[in-house]
């Protein structure tokens, strides 16, 4: 028996709450509230709300998310941030955007988030702050981050575009760092129906200079304090995100029961290792990566039982062409580099059903099996 199991159903989600979503749509349309407005601002409150947070600057992406916050941060031109090596490329590019010099961390050998042990080996005296990402859904060492950041007085951003509802220790993240990124690309755990992101903080005078950079540098119309950009969330999107946010935490326990589940099923498995979850860390699951040692003909095998699969990401940062100038040595990021060649991300999203789940682990354990030698 082969099923086709795609690496995320979007349609399926949509089907599952197609008449709220409709109406969102037309009221938008019904209202002309296509810029900024109600939509948007109610939108802002519920989500600074979900995420226990004061302030939410909405903005046209999570890209534009990390810009907008480290330019509200004051980085400027020879300031070193730090970042992890094995993310999507947004979370390091904005900070070159913003005027820095980007300084990478090897990740730990289990988590595939920052180690905070290798963070404290690159502050210098430039260094003015770190960006830990939740990667995969799962938080960063949260706790370890944020006493080096006080120590060294230094502001920490949380790249959270992979960990909508991820806890750590029991709190949001998002509400640890100084300031905390959020994308709502549509793949993401709250996705939009095109491009759209956030910034939270709990600091009022941040919050401000977040909006005003945001909005042409001007949070009254006509009137421009600073000179800004024009990043915004419009307002079917916000419609979109407002319906889509009351059906998140359900979302979020169906993607944590199939990540369990996978782990019950790929138990005993020879070679592949599953996702490891941290001390006290909830796991959002955004993704669920495996590592395996033949990962590429894994990856081909899947294909060829009609189970898609991705790779988050095929290249480390530090390894990109784009950061050749900085002359990195693999020796200096072994557990990214370690990693790039064999993970592999298997489908994981709500609407999956029992039998797609359960085809997805024969799939895995078939190739376990045969490929041992
Ligand atoms: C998706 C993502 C971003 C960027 O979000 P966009 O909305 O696509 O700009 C930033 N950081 C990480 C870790 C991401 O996964």
């Amino acid at each position: 028996m082969t099923i086709q199991v795609p690496f995320a159903d979007l349609y399926a989600q949509y089907r599952s709450i197609k008449p709220e979503i409709d109406a969102a749509i037309e009221s938008v349309i019904r209202n002309s509230a296509f810029i900024r407005g109600p939509y948007v601002e109610k939108f802002e409150q519920e989500f600074a709300e979900a995420v226990g947070v004061r302030h939410c600057v909405s903005c046209a992406n999570g890209t534009d998310a990390l810009y907008i916050a480290m330019h509200a941060l004051g980085v400027k031109s020879g300031d070193e941030v730090i970042t992890t090596a094995h993310s999507w490329i947004s979370t390091s590019e904005t900070i070159t955007q913003a005027g820095g010099s980007v300084v990478f961390c090897d990740t730990d050998a289990t988590t595939y988030t920052i180690d905070p042990a290798e963070i404290e080996a690159k502050i210098s005296p430039r260094t003015v702050g770190i960006i830990p990402v939740h990667l995969y859904g799962q938080p960063a060492d949260m706790d370890l981050i944020m006493a080096i950041a006080r120590k060294n007085k230094l502001w920490v951003l949380e790249d959270c575009a992979q960990a909508h509802l991820a806890r750590y220790k029991g709190r949001m993240v998002g509400t640890i760092g100084n300031a905390a990124s959020f994308s709502f690309y549509p793949g993401k755990n709250l996705g939009a129906m095109g491009d759209a992101g956030a910034v939270v903080t709990n600091d009022a005078s941040l919050a401000r200079k977040m909006a005003m950079f945001a909005r042409h540098g001007g949070l009254i119309k006509g009137q421009h304090d600073i000179e800004g950009t024009n990043s915004r969330l419009d307002g079917l999107q916000a419609a979109i995100l407002s319906v889509k946010l009351r059906h998140l935490p359900a979302w979020t326990v169906r993607r944590r029961l199939i990540a369990e589940q996978y782990g019950a099923l790929l138990h005993g498995t020879r070679r592949i290792t599953l996702p490891l979850v941290g001390n006290k860390r909830e796991h959002v699951y955004h993704l669920y990566v495996v590592l395996h040692e033949q990962r590429d003909a894994l990856a081909r095998h899947m294909a060829s039982r009609g189970v898609q699969t991705v790779i988050n990401y095929p290249r480390a940062l530090p390894f990109l062409p784009a950061y050749q100038y900085l002359n990195h040595r693999v020796e200096e990021f072994p557990n990214a580099y370690f990693h790039q060649s064999r993970i592999l991300s298997i489908p994981i999203f709500p609407e999956m059903t029992e039998e797609q789940i359960d085809f997805v682990a024969d799939c895995i354990r078939e190739f376990d099996q045969g490929a041992t030698i």
